[in-house]
């Protein structure tokens, strides 16, 4: 039976990739700081571990894995990432989460081994036009990403690559571009635009008006985490050996997915723009090339995933105000 490793498992993706690889037939180990918040998780062994502990990362990697799967981070939405409170913490935690998990893998001997990166990382200078951004692959030097957290997944990627080049391991490294789906944090400050505007139309009226950070003009992609864990897993056991964007190419200006959201809710919104962390202006994945490479590229249209997560937002929402 094979074997993979999940670290990060009780979070959104993590626990989207461990009921994965279990309908796969994979023997699965989780690790996290928590347990899943919101299902009960499918790893055959969950280890609640600190993974900035280098000790207890010997402990959790005690084998051989065939796949490992680096998702652990410190991390959250823009009202998490760009207020810079929490800079120093995410730059030293997950920094130090993916030197310990990577260096321990390399001694434990295992091959294969796959880092989360974002589309944090390109630059800032390349993403100021919401209607024309440039996030190809290799538009990512010279550096300049607009937060400590795009720092830091830059310095972590280049870490992975390096233990490919020199340490004959199989490192495999996705920049994921904005991922939404049911089971991810909706509310509590790490949330994410999607959820955000998920849990504001849910709680408003039929005929109401919400509170939105910025003019809403500026523009995102967003992903569908059944389709990220797809990429991830084809990522992972290919043979491409530099870093790929996984996102959707379909992009939207952030009103542009209120009115979505409010149309699938069946409510009427206005929008009351407040100022608030934000990010760049405007933001796109660019599929040419895993398109190239994995011939395999997102295409499930955005509303089709919205209509799923604001379903189970809506049921947070409503057990919540029970
Ligand atoms: P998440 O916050 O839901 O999951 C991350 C998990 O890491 C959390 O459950 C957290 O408890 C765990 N963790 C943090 N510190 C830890 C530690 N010291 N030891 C053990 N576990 C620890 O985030 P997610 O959305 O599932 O993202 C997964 C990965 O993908 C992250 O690396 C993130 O940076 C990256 N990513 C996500 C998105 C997105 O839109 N969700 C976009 C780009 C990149």
């Amino acid at each position: 039976m094979k074997t993979a490793l999940v670290c990060g498992a009780g979070g959104f993706i993590g626990g989207h990739l461990v009921r994965r690889l279990k309908r796969e037939g994979f023997w699965v180990r989780g690790v996290d700081l928590k347990f899943h918040e919101y299902s009960e998780t499918e790893a055959d062994d969950f280890v609640i571990a600190d993974l900035r502990d280098p000790y207890t990362v010997r402990n959790v990697i005690d084998r051989r894995f065939d796949e490992v799967y680096q998702l652990a981070a410190d991390m959250g939405g823009a009202g998490f990432i760009f207020t810079g409170e929490n800079d120093a913490d995410i730059m030293h935690n997950s920094a130090t989460i993916n030197l310990n998990v990577l260096d321990t893998a390399w001694k434990r001997n295992i091959k294969r081994i796959f880092y989360s990166s974002s589309a944090c990382m390109y630059p800032a200078y390349n993403q100021e036009d919401p209607d024309n951004p440039n996030c190809a692959e290799d538009s990512a030097y010279p550096a300049a990403p607009d937060s400590e957290y795009g720092w830091e997944k830059l310095f972590s990627e280049r870490l992975y690559l390096t233990y490919g080049r020199r340490r004959d391991m199989d490192t495999r490294v996705a920049r994921y571009h904005n991922i939404f789906g049911p089971q991810g944090t909706w509310d509590g400050g790490r949330e994410k635009a999607p959820a955000a505007l998920c849990r504001k139309i849910a709680r408003a009226k039929p005929v109401d008006t919400i509170e939105m950070w910025g003019d809403g003009l500026q523009t995102r992609s967003f992903l569908y985490v059944d389709e990220c864990v797809e990429g991830t897993i084809r990522l992972t056991r290919s043979g491409v050996t530099v870093p790929v964007n996984i996102g959707s190419d379909e992009m939207v200006s952030i009103n542009g997915l209120a009115g979505i959201i409010a149309d699938i809710a069946g409510k009427k919104i206005d929008i009351n723009h407040i100022p608030g962390p934000q990010g760049v202006r405007g933001r796109n994945s660019d599929n040419r090339l895993i398109r190239e490479m994995l011939g395999w590229a997102p295409s499930q249209p955005l509303r089709a995933g919205l209509e799923k997560s604001y379903e189970w937002i809506e049921k947070q929402v409503m057990r919540n105000a029970a």
